[in-house]
Formats: structure tokens, sequence, C-alpha cells
């Protein structure tokens, strides 16, 4: 019979094509459980099932109603969101996953720092305050250099770092523009009344791709960042695998990997980590139980570069074999590539002069046309992403950074629009 996976994502978009895909070419039948909208009746026709993810225990039960009679086999969360659901699913069918204590550990920010700090593992000093106290108040209790954060956000938005009072007041002011924001609003996330402030970590940052069986945490790839990441805002750009940071330091991270998730409880599937580097070794930065984001997936390939790290995902969720498979040997990279200003996107020029680049695989432009698209910190997507695969990491980051400088992205402004009751002009 079929093996059945469950897989729950916010959105169903590339990432969720590709496990769809993979799960195809294994004779895997996916059913897709979604917060995506739940007025209308099926619309795209992928009977997903429509779930609250920000009630992780009600959205479980309801995954149980819906597939009792025919259960999954394995249940796999895609972006930070899902997790906990995913977990309590897990918990729910009876099949494999994380303890749903251990995930929604993870997924809040302020939570996980406690947990890796009574572990003593590396991490900043860090104080949570309401987001509604006087951010002058706050301001008062924070060692500066800081990073200022909503506790269960992704994708680094609302990631401000602040050097002084006056800095950090004005992030404080930010943060809480964007959670007012309807996009947010909507998500219903419990645990956005409160931001946290951490001390600013100096460093290399390195994103660590692990899968987790029965504890034991084994390395899929260690991504190098190498543009510096410094803030005041956090916009990733350049990832590039394998590292070309010492051996023993790739050790000291793998350890302090491994040491983390034993201290948030995490038992089984992917894991995408973040850490910073110094003088002093490595540092949490954050763990999440789910596979790295987007498109950026399509920079890992495994067992001579045939298998997909959606493909070694379900075989591992689905016990098929194979999961063990190493990356290929190739170094691989892929830049997300930024919006530089705010627009209406207009089309790309020097798409096949940057495809010619020696190493580039693949250029893949992801934002509409004729879609207005917001530039960094106000926007958080990407225009497009270009994957690299060559010899040496070196050459797959000269490769990204000669492809990027061959594009030429088209902006025209937004047009100013009236507001329908004061007809006033907004920009
Ligand atoms: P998200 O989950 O939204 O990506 P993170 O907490 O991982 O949020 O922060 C996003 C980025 O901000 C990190 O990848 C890192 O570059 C930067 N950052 C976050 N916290 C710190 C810190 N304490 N010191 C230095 N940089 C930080």
């Amino acid at each position: 019979m079929k093996k059945k996976l469950l897989i729950l994502a916010s959105k169903l978009g590339y990432q969720t094509r590709g496990f769809a895909e993979a799960a195809e070419k294994l004779g895997v039948e996916v059913v897709f459980g979604t917060d995506r909208c739940h007025q209308l009746d099926d619309p795209w026709g992928d009977r997903a099932l429509a779930l609250h993810f920000e009630k992780p225990r009600e959205a479980a039960e309801e995954m149980l109603r819906e597939q009792r009679a025919n259960p999954p086999d394995a249940v796999l969360a895609l972006g930070d969101r899902p997790t906990p659901a995913a977990a309590y699913a897990a918990q729910a069918f009876g099949i494999r996953g994380n303890p749903p204590s251990a995930v929604e550990t993870s997924r809040n920010k302020l939570r996980q720092r406690e947990a890796l700090a009574k572990a003593g593992l590396p991490i900043p000093q860090f104080l949570s305050f309401a987001v509604s106290e006087d951010p002058a108040q706050a301001a008062a209790r924070v060692k500066f250099p800081c990073v200022v954060k909503p506790t269960v956000l992704a994708a680094s938005q609302g990631v401000i770092r602040a050097n002084d009072a006056a800095e950090f007041e004005r992030a404080v002011r930010k943060i809480r523009a964007l959670l007012d924001s309807p996009e947010i609003q909507v998500l219903r996330e419990p645990g956005l009344d409160q931001l946290l402030a951490e001390s600013y970590i100096p460093g290399k940052e390195v994103a660590l791709e692990g899968l987790l069986e029965n504890g034991r945490l084994r390395t899929l790839a260690i991504f190098d960042k190498p543009d510096p990441l410094e803030g005041p805002y956090f916009e990733e750009s350049i990832y590039v695998t394998p590292s070309r940071l010492a051996p023993k330091t790739q050790t000291a991270i793998e350890d302090c990997a491994a040491r983390s998730v034993a201290a948030l409880g995490l038992v089984t599937g992917p894991v995408h980590a973040e850490f910073r580097v110094n003088d002093e070794g490595p540092w949490v930065v954050e763990i999440a139980p789910r596979p790295i984001g987007g498109l950026c997936s399509r920079a890992l390939r495994f067992g001579a570069g045939r298998i997909s790290l959606e493909e070694l995902l379900i075989r591992h969720a689905l016990d098929l074999g194979g999961s063990d498979l190493p990356r290929e040997k190739d170094a691989s990279g892929v830049m997300m590539i930024p919006v530089p200003r705010s627009g209406i996107f207009e089309g790309v020029d020097g798409i096949d002069e940057a495809e010619k680049v020696a190493g580039v695989d693949e250029i893949r432009i992801t934002a509409r046309l004729h879609d207005y698209v917001a530039a960094w910190p106000d926007g958080s997507s990407y225009l497009g992403f270009i994957f690299a695969r060559t010899g040496t990491p070196d050459e797959a980051e000269a490769a990204l950074r000669s492809a990027d400088s061959r594009l030429h992205f088209k902006f025209s402004p937004r047009l100013p629009v009236e507001h329908p009751a004061t007809g006033r002009l907004r920009d």
C-alpha cells in the first residue's frame, strides 16, 4: 500500500511543490494541511486540510478527525509556524515526531533562550519586555549594542540591531508597527505581545542543516554566509557550502548544535540552525525543527546529486532507506536576491548573460511582474534566487556575485493612492 505523508505548510508554493514532486517519484501519497485560506472551498483544487496553526492542539484534533480512516505514516512541518501542530499531530496519530513541549519551546525565541541558558549553552545575554512597555524604560535595562526582536516571527522579520537607547526606541516603534500590520495580526500568534532584547554577537554567521534520528544529529551541510550581517537589519543573501571555516571550528559548531537540540528535547526530523562564530567559539542564534526554507533547499543534493533534500527528508520520515546518503561532492551556493528599492517590479535584463557565468546552475526570478515589491525591512521577500554548483566554495561564491552583477532589475514607482475617506494622498 502507498505510504502517506502529511505536510503542514503556511504557504503552498515552491517548497510544497518540491515535496510533492519528490513524493511522486517515491510513490508516496501526500496530503497538505495549511492555514492559507479558510473562506474559500478548495480554490487550488489540492484538497488541502484547512487548519489553524496558532492553535496547534485543535489543529491536531482536526487532522485526526479528517484523516482517521486513512491516517498518515509521517508528518512534516515546513516553516516555523506549523511546527507545533506537526508535533501534536504526530502524537495524536501515534507516529514518530518531536515531543510537543520541545517544539513549543523551540518555536518561541524567549523560551528557547531560557532552555538553552539553563543547559549552559553559549547564547547572548537576553531579557524580555512587553510590547506595550515604554521603550525608554526597557532601554534602561539593556546593554548595547543589542538586537531587538519579536518572539515568534521568522525570516529575520522585525529583527533590528540598536547601538544606543535612541536606536532602541526607534527599533521598538518599528517592530510595534510591524506587529500591528494586518499581515501579522491575521496570524494571531500567541507571544506577539512580548519582545526580546539580546546582546549583539559579533562574528561570522553560518547555518547548519541537520537531520535528527533517535536524538542523534547528523549534519547535512554547514553553509557560510559570507556577506557581513551587522545590522541594523539582517536580510539574508548568500549561502555557500561546504563551509570554509577550519575543521575544528566546524566540529565545535556541530557539537554546539547537538547539545542545543538535546537541551530543547528535539529528537527527530529536520533541523535548521544558525550560529555566529568568534574568538570565543560558536554562539547559538537560533534552532528550528524544520528544513531550510523556500527554494534554498535546491542548493542541497545528495548521493551523487540525484537526491533532493525533499526526497531525503521523505525517505527519512517514512523509513524508505537512502536517507543516510552524503551531500554531493561539488561546492554549492545560493543567493537570495534582495529587493534594492521598493516599487513595481517591471522585469529584469541580463538573465542570459548571468546564466552563462561559469558555475551558475540556475536563476529563478520569483517576484511577479507588475507586482509591488518592498525593500527590506518593509518587505520580507526576495526578487529571486541564483544557484551555483562548482568545484570550490570560493568559486561558487564568485559565480553568484558575478551573475548578480549582470542582472538589472527594473522598477517603476507605485502610483500614489488617495485615501477613500479623506482624499489625501499616501505614499
Ligand atoms: P528569525 O528566526 O526571524 O530569522 P533570528 O533570531 O534568527 O530571527 O535573527 C535573524 C538574524 O538576525 C540572524 O540570522 C542574525 O544574523 C541576526 N541576529 C539575531 N540575533 C542576533 C544577536 N543576538 N546578535 C547578532 N546577530 C543576531
